[in-house]
C-alpha cells in the first residue's frame, strides 16, 4: 500500500478532510472528556460511543523514535525519523519527525503537513525551537 492507497471510512473521513486544510483533529469524549488519536467508534477510556472532533494545538514533545535505515517501502530516502509524538492534549502520533539530526526524547516538537498526492496530508512533526521547553 502506498500513501495515497490509506483507505478512508466514514470514521476517519473528518479527520482526513481536515488534514486538506492543513487542520489536525483529534476527538474528545463527550462522556469522560478523555482525547484520544486515531479516530474511533467508540471512547477507549469509557467506551462511549458520543465522540466529537477539535483542533489540535499541533505541539508536542517526542515520546521515543528509531533512526530508519532501511526502509520498508523501496523507494523511501532513509535514514528517517520515525517518532511517537505525545500530543499537549495527551494523545500519541506515530509519525516521522524532520528537520533534526540529533532526535531525543522529551524533545519540543511541532506540526507540519507533508502532501499526499490526492490532496490529503500526514502530519510530520520538526523541531520547536520557539517552545518554553525547549533547551538552550
Ligand atoms: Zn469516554
Amino acid at each position: 500500500m502506498t500513501e495515497d492507497e490509506i483507505p478512508v471510512d466514514e470514521v476517519t473521513a473528518p479527520w482526513w478532510d481536515a488534514t486538506r486544510d492543513g487542520r489536525l483533529l483529534l476527538q474528545r469524549c463527550t462522556r469522560c472528556a478523555c482525547a484520544q488519536h486515531p479516530p474511533r467508534l467508540l471512547c477507549t477510556a469509557c467506551g462511549a460511543g458520543d465522540l466529537s472532533f477539535e483542533e489540535a494545538t499541533g505541539t508536542g514533545i517526542v515520546d521515543s523514535f528509531t533512526v530508519v535505515h532501511r526502509a520498508a517501502v523501496p523507494g523511501t530516502a532513509v535514514p528517517y525519523v520515525l517518532a511517537r509524538v505525545r500530543l499537549a492534549e495527551g494523545p500519541i502520533l506515530l509519525t516521522h519527525l524532520t528537520g533534526t539530526a540529533e532526535p531525543h526524547c522529551d524533545q519540543p516538537v511541532r506540526l507540519a503537513w507533508r502532501p499526499l498526492p490526492d490532496g490529503r496530508r500526514l502530519p510530520v512533526f520538526h523541531p520547536d525551537p520557539e517552545s518554553p521547553w525547549t533547551s538552550s
